[in-house]
């Protein structure tokens, strides 16, 4: 009886942390896409899910007009709680098959780290979803924020319906970085025949990434025929700031390098890169234990990397066409 007691008591538990990963869940009565926005899947980036929440806020009053869902998500929440990347693995390279399907068949309390707790609380809200509504529309939005500064991006692969959606954003798409950055969740979402990209929308913890992610998340709702301009307030004024924000930068580039930083090479990038920023096959951009770090290739530099935790240094995208 005891022993029942406690399971119970547990499954409660359970429930209770899953449930915390809602930032809101908004249905409304006519059909269409369900778009879930997460954010915070690096807990060292909490300006998605304050732009998430007024993204729910502002749909709320709204209800009878929504054609679809929106849902909005928070991702390691032991992570944010601490104000770090990730508490031992980063929770956004952990979304491959084989670790999901381990992740899945392994009770809570065997987990080996909270970011895995974490991620199996986030299967147990996705799964359902993503996996068993394969005619459904879903557009999955993964948010994040970068360490150096410059403009935002989205990371997306390079198909027709996603391009074609993103492009009513005008932000700057970058093609190919799935293939360097294994395990994100964008990753699991395209497995599952989506549309799921990421959403880069400025430097950590600023208001400005804020604000883009808050405008972009709105021109998104609107693009993907969730809500109707015209019903939400400051709609135009948004609209336009995002303009504002993407004007002067590539609008499609590709990946062809990254920087791997391994184990003890004590990377350091130098200061003053941007995201955009144009460099040449040759130039100076960082140090490690070995030296200088050049460029391997001409393009511009994209997320150059100013913060302690993380495996990437820097990558170089060309633009296309
Ligand atoms: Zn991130």
């Amino acid at each position: 009886m005891k022993e029942i007691l406690e399971q119970d008591l547990d499954q409660d538990q359970h429930t209770q942390r899953i449930l915390k990963h809602f930032v809101g869940d908004i249905r409304g009565p006519k059909d269409g896409p369900t778009i879930i926005a997460v954010a915070g899947m690096h807990g060292n980036e909490p300006t998605g899910v304050v732009a998430i929440q007024r993204v729910i806020d502002i749909l709320e009053p709204l209800k009878e007009e929504i054609s679809g869902r929106f849902i909005g998500l928070q991702g390691n929440i032991s992570a944010l709680l601490e104000d770090v990347r990730f508490v031992e693995e980063d929770m956004n390279r952990l979304w491959v098959t084989s670790i999901l399907d381990k992740v899945r068949r392994t009770p809570f309390e065997s987990l080996k780290t909270p970011d895995r707790a974490e991620l199996k609380e986030l299967l147990c809200i996705l799964d359902p979803i993503v996996l068993e509504s394969p005619d459904e529309e879903i557009i999955y939005i993964d948010i994040h924020t970068f360490s150096g500064t410059g403009g935002m991006f989205s990371i997306t692969p390079r198909e027709e319906r996603h391009v074609e959606l993103l492009s009513q954003l005008k932000i700057p798409l970058v093609f190919g970085v799935e293939h360097a950055l294994v395990g994100t969740s964008m990753e699991y979402v395209e497995d599952a025949g989506h549309i799921g990209f990421a959403f880069e929308t400025g430097s950590h913890e600023t208001k400005e990434a804020e604000e883009n992610a808050y405008a972009g998340l709105l021109v998104l709702l609107v693009a993907a025929g969730l809500v109707p301009a015209n019903r939400l307030e400051h709609f135009g004024d948004y609209y336009s700031y995002l303009m504002n924000k993407v004007e002067g930068y590539p609008h499609k580039v590709q990946f062809v390098y990254k920087h791997i930083i391994e184990e003890g090479d004590d990377f350091e990038m130098l200061d003053g890169f941007q995201n955009f920023d144009p460099v040449k096959k040759g130039d100076w951009l960082a140090n490690d234990r070995y030296g200088k770090v050049f460029a391997q290739n001409d393009g511009f530099i994209l997320m150059p990397l100013y913060q302690k935790q993380g495996n990437d240094g820097f990558f170089i995208v060309k633009a296309v066409e």
